[in-house]
């Protein structure tokens, strides 16, 4: 049986950041879950399709072929054989990503990749389902979180420093936005799974949360 550890929390808690360093150092692969659901948003933005409509969202997601591959251990995502990763972490697609991830089809379809690849594969996951839905049996379950203001400082300084002109207050709203339906949609909300262990990154640093989670492995 091939190793699991799965990763869940809000946007913005570090968790691709935490998850990319464990996997370096535990000579793991890290899939980045998010970057599936981002890949279908693309695609429905570049068909013109309205997220809001979702019979049409469900009717054009049986076009889109979803799967990763990896180049020099960097997760790269083929959107129907396509390169994506250059378009997928707008702020555009994370917001579209996080409406289409409500649609219990698209969750499906991508939950299925998902499993398949971590059957087979020595895995940190990341992602909002992963210990409660994608890997109930993952050997680690860890749940990454951090106050919310402090989250939109995080984005927001990775922001500035790409060079995009933001407003804190407007990336704030954004977070709680994206954690109110992440947290309440009726497929797979977010949450926390009972045999997940809680990891609050408000106070510590991106090496004081790597260590712990190694730690945590370690028992
Ligand atoms: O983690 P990231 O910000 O890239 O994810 C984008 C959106 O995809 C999230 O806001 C969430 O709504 C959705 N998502 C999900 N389930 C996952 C991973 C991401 O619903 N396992």
């Amino acid at each position: 049986m091939a190793f699991n550890i799965a990763v869940d929390g809000p946007a913005g808690a570090g968790k691709s950041t935490i998850a990319k360093a464990v996997a370096k150092k535990m000579n793991l692969i890290y899939v980045d879950t998010g970057a599936m659901y981002r890949a279908m948003a693309l695609f429905m933005i570049r068909e013109g399709i309205a997220i809001s409509d979702t019979d049409k969202v469900i009717e054009k997601c049986k076009k889109a072929d979803i799967t990763i591959r990896y180049e020099d251990g960097i997760q790269v995502v083929l959107l129907n054989g396509e390169n994506v990763n250059a378009f997928l972490r707008t702020e555009e697609v994370g917001n579209a990503a996080s409406a289409v991830s409500v649609i219990p089809e698209v969750r499906a379809k991508l939950v299925e990749l998902q499993k398949a690849l971590a059957a087979n594969t020595d895995c940190i996951m990341d992602g909002r389902d992963i210990g409660t839905c994608v890997l109930p049996h993952a050997q680690v379950k860890i749940y990454l979180t951090a106050d919310s203001l402090v989250r939109a400082k995080r984005r927001y300084e990775e922001l500035v420093a790409k060079g995009v002109d933001c407003d804190l207050d407007a990336v704030h709203k954004d977070i709680q936005e994206r954690d109110y339906r992440d947290m309440n949609r009726a497929t797979s909300p977010l949450r926390q799974a009972e045999d997940a262990v809680l990891l609050d990154t408000s106070n510590l640093s991106v090496e004081q949360v790597i260590d712990k989670m190694i730690a945590l492995c370690a028992h």
